[in-house]
């Protein structure tokens, strides 16, 4: 690689990519954080969500322990079993409340609230009893402290643990007596009833479409769902229900859990980096190549120059020794002066041919070169090539011949141009013949092409630099090549030649062993 584009390859890599690396990696670690940040939000909802069901069930049973305070306060001379039809349309307002029970703040003595329904297993309602004493000797911690509370004017509610005689989960509180003494008041409350009955309108209300919001139980596998098509088990968080602890409120989003949507923004978020980071990549890349290729040009415009000037130093420093030698009168025969003569007609002749070369090239470049299509042999054109050269080169040490297929019909070509296209390629393979100097010249036909080819036995040209030896000013950057004057436009007239014909060059060549450049010329078209 060329310095000046190493250091632009160097520049580009320091300004463009490196911070845009920088910025990638950076994006990636605060994308992480961002949804690291959004997870947690979305849980601190849910969790809200959670605390506004648990905070609705606490405020009903609540309300409802201040109703069967005011209730029992106005039942009278409380018996030890309540039993009226007051009482059964008490109940009715209370779904899944099963029965209320007393009992003294030493829980000697235990009263029971009993619906009509319920009155006729007396037996029954005795063992209930039993229960309740003892379910309240074992919970005395929490009795005390919900008696402290009342005491300090603040009623609470507590769920204690029931056990299998008690159908339901009990909530126990302390109503303050017209008297002053606390009463342990207990509700027992039918769990699945309960959220059946009263949570379910709430659970609908605040899950709406966005959200499943269920009550469950594993133990039980029981599971109760704001909508119904829910799978068992598909819940995302969770908490116990503050009055029923065993049971839980669970959430989850309808469709995709918070884990999904978080994934997919982060992954889409990502797609959309690489993305950006490719076309980055592609955009410095088409940056590097433009300024490689101006490098080179400039480059080679160099050389160019370099190149041309030296073959038009030769010949015009030629010419200028044998002219002042001749005009100084220092020649004495005949003979030197006629071969000096000749040099100079010879030196003059290359000359304007370089000069006429650059001239084509240039009116080529600017698209101004005016091509004059007539009917033509290509062989009476090759031929004319070969006999204007075959002295010359013979005296060169070349074997120099000519093999022709007659029966080429007559074709539409610009005489002038192909015989050009051809001098070209003989140039070249003059200047490119090492020890081995042998130049044919065939024609022929080939499928819908007539062609002309001129053959070498020279240094040949590397596979690599065979395409880009049409480029102009392209010059194979061996030593060998490097001893031989040229300016590397040469084949780029015979390309562009051969392009104006609607034709094509076929190049055949094996280093050390020849080269073979074939012009193939439509025969019927242009
Ligand atoms: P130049 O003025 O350098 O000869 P051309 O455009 O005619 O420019 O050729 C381009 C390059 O192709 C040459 O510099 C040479 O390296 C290579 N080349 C052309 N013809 C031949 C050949 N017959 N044998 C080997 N190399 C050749």
């Amino acid at each position: 690689m060329n310095k000046t584009v190493k250091k632009i390859v160097v520049i580009l890599i320091v300004l463009i990519l490196l911070p845009a690396a920088f910025l990638t990696i950076n994006e990636f670690i605060s994308l992480n954080q961002n949804e690291e940040v959004i997870g947690r939000i979305y849980s601190n909802q849910l969790d809200a969500i959670l605390y506004s069901v648990n905070q609705y069930s606490e405020d009903v049973v609540s309300s409802w322990a201040s109703r069967i305070d005011e209730f029992h306060d106005n039942l009278n001379n409380l018996d030890d079993i309540k039993i009226s039809s007051t009482i059964d349309s008490f109940y009715s307002q209370f779904p899944s409340l099963s029965i209320i029970f007393v009992a003294d703040s030493a829980s000697s003595e235990i009263k029971l609230i009993v619906k009509k329904e319920d009155n006729n297993s007396l037996n029954k309602l005795g063992e209930f009893k039993k229960s309740v004493k003892n379910i309240i000797y074992e919970n005395q911690p929490i009795v005390e402290r919900l008696l402290t509370y009342k005491k300090a004017g603040y009623r609470k509610l507590e769920p204690i643990k029931s056990d299998s005689t008690i159908n339901g989960s009990i909530l126990l509180f302390i109503e303050e007596t017209p008297e002053g003494v606390g009463r342990i008041t207990g509700m027992v409350i039918d769990p699945k009833e309960f959220t059946y009955r009263i949570l379910s309108p709430k659970l609908q209300e605040v899950a709406q479409q966005e959200f499943l919001i269920s009550v469950f139980n594993r133990a039980e596998n029981y599971q109760f769902n704001s909508s119904r098509d829910f799978k068992v088990g598909e819940v995302q968080q969770s908490k116990a229900l503050w009055i029923f602890p065993d049971y839980q409120i669970g959430i989850s989003l309808v469709g995709q859990t918070i884990e999904d949507l978080v994934q997919q923004r982060a992954l889409t978020n990502i797609l959309l980096i690489g993305l950006l980071t490719i076309v980055l990549i592609l955009g410095v890349w088409i940056v590097y190549r433009n300024i490689k290729k101006e490098v080179e040009l400039a480059q080679i415009k160099s050389d160019f120059v370099s190149n041309v000037s030296h073959e038009l130093r030769t010949p015009l420093s030629l010419i200028s020794m044998f002219s002042e030698t001749l005009e100084m009168d220092r020649v004495k025969t005949e003979e030197k002066k006629k071969e000096y003569y000749s040099i100079i007609s010879q030196e003059a002749n290359r000359l304007s041919k370089i000069v006429n070369s650059i001239l084509n090239f240039s009116k080529m470049e600017a698209g101004k070169r005016q091509f004059n299509f007539v009917q033509s042999y290509l062989n009476d054109v090759a031929e004319n090539v070969y006999r204007s050269y075959k002295f010359h080169l013979e005296q060169k040490g070349f074997t120099f011949s000519i093999v022709k297929d007659e029966s080429i019909p007559i074709i539409k070509i610009d005489e002038e141009a192909i015989s050009e296209a051809i001098v070209n390629l003989v140039d070249n393979a003059v200047k490119y013949s090492n020890t081995n100097k042998e130049i044919i010249i065939r024609t022929g036909m080939e499928n819908n092409f007539a062609y002309v080819e001129v053959e070498d036995r020279g240094i040949g040209i590397p596979e690599k630099d065979q395409k880009k030896v049409f480029e102009k000013f392209f010059r194979v950057g061996s030593a060998n090549v490097h001893n031989v004057k040229g300016s590397g436009i040469g084949l780029s007239i015979v390309k562009h030649i051969v392009d104006a014909h609607h034709g094509r060059i076929e190049l055949r060549s094996e280093l050390n062993k020849g080269s073979k450049f074939r012009l193939l010329l439509p025969l019927n078209k242009t």
